[in-house]
């Protein structure tokens, strides 16, 4: 599998180099004084990486999803996105970048039942005012093409299984064509078989249409699909591995459980 090694932030130092697709600067997130859900977290991720953040459970990982995607503002610290740095966009520019350079697939997939399959998947082009002339449908068509559901279009979500409707929201995620695609956990309620369905989609936006994938996964398995994966603890960025595979990942989220038990 290709895979290339770049440049990180270690220890707060910026590594020159193209604008990166997401970079995350000093990001602390306080849901209350004092008690940092996340705490200084540095990261930078090149255009066309797919990283895993990987951690126990509580130790950060959808507050830093959310804090980078920007569903939610940072107490501290800096989000770029393609160069653009959040904190100072309002609402309305925030609005724009989350739905015109990002992507989101949730394990809770909020598919809506009562629209049709296409209909979910072409649905951030339709928010965004795609009208009927618009070719909104094309594009949803193709989107649910890439992830082998194009017969699929006319259907109601409810009639197709777990694995399927999480392609459709993989489809959904994709549809606008984004810098950054955001998965929180998007194979946690899925079987090793269909999770490795939906993993090989997300490597395969990142192969072939150049995306960028930052998902949280639990799942040793699924962060071994990954280019890198980073490990949050309590709130911090506690290592970094290229190319992980499952037993790697495994030895490092049993010596961060390790950690905060002595
Ligand atoms: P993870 O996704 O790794 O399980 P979270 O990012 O959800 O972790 O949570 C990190 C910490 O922040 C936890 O201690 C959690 O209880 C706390 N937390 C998360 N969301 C909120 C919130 N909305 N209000 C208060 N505390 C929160
Ligand atoms: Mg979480």
């Amino acid at each position: 599998m290709f895979r290339r090694r770049v440049g990180v932030l270690e220890g707060g130092t910026a590594v020159s180099g193209p604008v990166a697709a997401l970079e995350l600067d000093g990001v602390s997130r306080e849901y209350r004084e004092g008690v940092r859900a996340l705490d200084a977290v540095s990261l930078r991720v090149p255009a066309g990486r797919f990283v895993a953040v990987m951690g126990r459970s509580g130790s950060g990982k959808s507050t830093l999803l959310q804090c980078a995607a920007g569903l939610d503002r940072p107490t501290s610290g800096t989000v770029r996105i393609g160069g653009t740095d959040l904190s100072g966009l309002d609402e309305a520019a925030l609005t724009r970048v989350r739905r015109d350079q990002v992507g989101f697939v949730f394990q809770a997939l909020n598919l809506v039942p009562s629209l049709s399959v296409l209909e979910n998947a072409g649905l951030p082009l339709l928010l965004a005012g795609a009208g009927p002339d618009d070719s909104w449908g094309e594009r949803a068509l193709r989107a649910l093409a890439a992830v082998g559901l194009a017969d699929r279009a006319d259907d109601a979500p409810a009639r197709l299984s777990g694995g399927q409707q999480q392609r459709v929201a993989l489809a959904r995620a994709l549809v606008t064509e984004p810098a950054v695609v955001f998965a929180d956990e998007p194979t946690g309620a899925l079987d090793p078989v269909t999770a490795a369905d939906v993993l090989a989609l997300l490597r395969a936006a990142v192969e072939e249409r150049g995306r960028t994938v930052v998902m949280v996964t639990h799942d040793p398995a699924a962060a071994a699909w990954a280019d890198e994966a980073v490990f949050l603890h309590e709130g911090r960025l506690a290592g970094r591995t290229e190319s992980p595979d499952a037993q790697h990942v495994r030895d490092v989220l049993r010596d961060l459980a390790l950690r905060s038990r002595s």
